[in-house]
């Protein structure tokens, strides 16, 4: 199969393009062309996923889709954009057609759950890669920057952490031991899902099947002060947020959320997952003690869980954490990434 073939076939496809008005010419030609809408400002933003660092190559094609487009997508959210269109730059070994396939149904399930349009890429031959271009909109002045925070300001995150990291432990076990890992989003469990212990395939999913979490977008909207995608560990990643906002935090390590599932690991392993740990695509951000109701009332409306982690200081550094519960954490630094 030629390269336009393959492009047409799996790239070109209905699921991938949602009907957006403001795709004024897609896949095919030498450039995309897009509106966007008026007074607006497109936020951008590219990574790139490469086999063996960035995802297991053995996981089913349908997770690595959905995955590399799913940490994408994460940076949107974590700016309060709203997606729009993406761009895919594939390096293919080979041409497996059931491969490519389920590659792209993995990125059509989140397409189609956002409305986003694949509007153009590159298809190359060469190690397996995939890089993955996001682009969306966002009103001027209304983005969550790193920059953000500032003393007195909460420090909250959205979900319990440490999962995603478990569970890319479980999945290397379960590869060298050769047995298969589940193929399927969350909700959908598959014939592997159903014959692992519940809490195996929660962790699973939570490495294989990321969330972006957009569904914060109009909980956080003008109330964040800045905001951060935990994709490297909350430490790591906090620590990113507080060097651009010049700022320290005092973390209240009992109030971080772990899943029943980790806490069986015991509650110091799960808390060095947790504090250590990436790929949980969960967002870590700052309110102003003056927003705080407002922001809980509106979350709880939502029905959407946020947990308050600590306070933004005006000395620099990270407080609260033990030293104890450092050295659990600096057992991820240099983890390969
Ligand atoms: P050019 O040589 O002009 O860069 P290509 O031959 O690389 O064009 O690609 C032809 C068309 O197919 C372009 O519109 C490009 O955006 C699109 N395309 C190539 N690879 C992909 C892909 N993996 N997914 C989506 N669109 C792709
Ligand atoms: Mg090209």
């Amino acid at each position: 199969m030629g390269e336009f073939e393959l492009i047409r076939r799996y790239f070109c496809t209905e699921a991938l393009q949602p009907t957006r008005r403001d795709v004024y010419l897609g896949v095919g030609d030498d450039c995309a062309l897009i509106s966007v809408p008026q007074g607006r400002q497109l936020a951008l933003s590219v990574d790139t996923s490469t086999a063996g660092v960035h995802f297991l190559p053995q996981a089913c094609a349908h997770s690595i889709g959905w995955r590399a487009l799913a940490v994408s997508l994460s940076d949107l959210a974590a700016m309060g954009a709203q997606p729009a269109w993406f761009t895919l730059a594939l390096s293919l070994p080979e041409v497996d057609e059931s491969w490519l396939a389920e590659f792209s149904r993995g990125m059509s399930d989140l397409a189609q759950r956002y409305g986003i349009a694949l509007v153009g890429g590159d298809t190359t031959r060469g190690e397996l890669s995939v890089t993955v271009q996001v682009q969306g909109y966002i009103s001027p002045g209304t983005a969550w920057k790193r920059s953000g925070a500032r003393p007195d300001d909460l420090i909250y995150v959205s979900g319990t952490l440490g999962d995603a990291a478990v569970g890319l432990k479980l999945a290397q076990q379960r590869l060298a031991a050769d047995l298969p890992l589940p193929q399927a989003p969350p909700g959908q469990p598959d014939d592997v899902a159903r014959q692992i212990s519940q809490d195996e395939a929660f962790l699973l999913s939570r490495y294989l099947y990321p969330e972006p979490r957009f569904d914060l977008l109009s909980v956080l909207s003008s109330r964040a002060s800045a905001a951060i995608d935990i994709s490297d560990g909350l430490v790591a990643d906090l620590k990113h947020l507080l060097t651009a906002s010049n700022v320290g935090a005092r973390i209240d390590v009992s109030r971080i959320p772990l899943s029943d599932a980790i806490r069986k690991l015991g509650d110091d392993k799960a808390l060095s997952f947790a504090l250590g740990g990436g790929d949980d695509y969960q967002l870590c951000f700052t309110v102003s003690p003056q927003r705080r109701l407002e922001l809980e009332v509106s979350a709880e409306q939502s029905g959407i869980a946020l947990y308050p982690i600590g306070v933004i200081t005006r000395e620099r550094g990270i407080h609260g954490l033990s030293s104890h519960e450092i050295q659990g954490y600096d057992h991820f630094k240099g983890a390969g990434r």
